[in-house]
C-alpha cells in the first residue's frame, strides 16, 4: 500500500497514531495484541473473524499515517514529533490545534496530559529569547470543557460559559477566565486544578469525562501599552492583550460515545448524539482545511465553532489517534483508524 508521507515537519495537518501497550487485565485474560507497527508510518490490524461454518481466520487491515507510534514510544518522543515543531510558528501568528481521538481507555488522556506542560516550557523559554524579550509577549492559559453541547470553565468553579461571534467573525467565549503563566510550575497547578474540575457524575470520574471534550489553550499575547480598565472580551482583543498565536490541546470525548444514540437513558442519548455530531463536524473541518477549501464547515457543532479561529488563516492541526491493542477492542480500533484515514 502506498504511503505519501508529508514532506515537512511543520505540515499544516499531521495525522499520527499511537498504540498503547496491553494492560494488566488484558494480559491476565490472555488477550491477543492484534496491532503490529512496522517502521515509522505503517501498522497492521489482524482482525479475528469467523466464517459462516465457524472456522476462524484473520483479516488483515493495513494503514499508513504521517507517524505511527508503537507501545514503546514515550510521551516525550510523541511531543517531539507532534507539537514541538509547531511551537516556533506560534510566534508567527499561527493558531494550532492538537487533538487526541479514540475510544475510552485507548490512552487519550495519558497522551494529552503532558503535552501542554512541555509546550509551555518551550514557549516560556522562547519568550526569554533576545528577539522576543522586548516585545511585551506574555503567555496565557485557559481550560474549559464542552459537555452535552455546553461550555464550562474548568478554572472557575465550572461556570457555564457562552459563545459569541463578534463583527469580525471571531469567536469569543464570554467570561472565560484566562491566567497569565510566567513559569511552568504555575501551568502545572492550573492543569491539575482544571483536571479536578472535569465532569464527574455519579458513575465515576473516567466514565463521565469520556463524554466531554476538554480544551486547554495556551496563548501568546502582546500586551497593550495602555492598560484597559474596561473588560473587553471581544474576540482576540481581550483585556490582557492581543493574541499573537495560540495552541489548543483537545482531549476529545471517547469516540465510542458517539454511538450511545440508542441508549435507554435519555440524557446519555442526547450526549451521544452531540458527541457524534461534533466528531463528524471535526472530520469535515479538517478535511476542508486539508483541501484548502475556502469554506470550512465549522458551524456543524459547538466544538468546531469554538475552534473556528484555529481553522482559518495560519493554522496547524495535529490529530493523535489513540488505539487499544487488544483483540476485544478490534472493532473500535478499526473505526478510529478509518476516521484518522479520512482526515489524512
Ligand atoms: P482515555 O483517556 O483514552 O480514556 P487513558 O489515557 O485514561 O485513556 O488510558 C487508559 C489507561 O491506559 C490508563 O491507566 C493509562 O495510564 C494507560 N495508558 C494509556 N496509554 C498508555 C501508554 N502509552 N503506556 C502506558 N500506559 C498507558
Ligand atoms: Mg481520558
Amino acid at each position: 500500500k502506498e504511503c505519501t508521507k508529508r514532506e515537512s515537519n511543520v505540515a499544516k495537518i499531521k495525522v499520527v497514531v499511537r498504540k498503547r501497550p496491553l494492560n494488566k487485565k488484558e494480559v491476565a485474560r490472555k488477550e491477543d495484541d492484534v496491532v503490529s507497527v512496522s517502521g515509522d508510518t505503517y501498522l497492521t490490524v489482524h482482525e479475528p473473524k469467523l466464517k459462516v461454518d465457524l472456522t476462524a481466520y484473520v483479516e488483515k487491515h493495513e494503514f499508513c499515517f504521517d507517524a505511527v507510534f508503537s507501545e514503546h514510544v514515550t510521551n516525550d518522543e510523541v511531543y517531539r514529533e507532534t507539537v514541538e515543531p509547531i511551537i516556533p510558528t506560534i510566534f508567527q501568528s499561527t493558531k494550532a490545534t492538537c487533538f487526541a481521538y479514540g475510544q475510552t481507555g485507548s490512552g487519550k488522556t495519558y497522551t494529552m496530559q503532558p503535552l501542554p506542560l512541555r509546550a509551555a516550557q518551550d514557549l516560556v523559554r522562547m519568550l526569554c529569547l533576545p528577539i522576543y524579550r522586548n516585545q511585551r509577549f506574555k503567555l496565557w492559559l485557559s481550560y474549559f470543557e464542552i459537555y452535552g453541547g455546553k461550555l464550562f470553565d474548568l478554572l472557575s468553579d465550572r461556570k457555564k460559559l457562552c459563545m459569541r461571534e463578534n463583527g469580525r467573525q471571531q469567536v469569543c467565549i464570554v467570561g472565560l477566565q484566562e491566567f497569565e503563566v510566567s513559569d511552568v510550575q504555575l501551568v502545572k497547578e492550573y492543569i491539575d486544578r482544571g483536571n479536578a474540575a472535569r465532569s464527574t457524575g455519579s458513575t465515576g470520574a473516567n466514565e463521565e469525562s469520556s463524554r466531554s471534550h476538554a480544551i486547554l489553550q495556551l496563548a501568546v499575547k502582546k500586551h497593550n501599552e495602555v492598560k484597559e480598565s474596561r473588560r473587553n472580551n471581544d474576540g482576540d482583543e481581550s483585556m490582557s492583550g492581543k493574541v499573537v498565536g495560540k495552541i489548543s490541546f483537545i482531549d476529545l470525548a471517547g469516540s465510542e460515545r458517539g454511538a450511545d444514540t440508542t441508549d435507554n437513558d435519555r440524557q446519555t442519548r442526547i450526549e451521544g448524539a452531540e458527541i457524534n455530531k461534533s466528531l463528524l463536524a471535526l472530520k469535515e473541518c479538517i478535511r476542508a482545511l486539508d483541501n484548502d477549501q475556502i469554506h470550512i464547515p465549522f458551524r456543524g457543532s459547538k466544538l468546531t465553532e469554538v475552534l473556528r479561529d484555529s481553522f482559518v488563516g495560519n493554522s496547524r492541526t495535529v490529530m493523535i489517534s489513540c488505539i487499544s491493542p487488544n483483540a476485544g477492542s478490534c472493532e473500535h480500533t478499526l473505526n478510529t483508524l478509518r476516521y484518522a484515514d479520512r482526515v489524512k
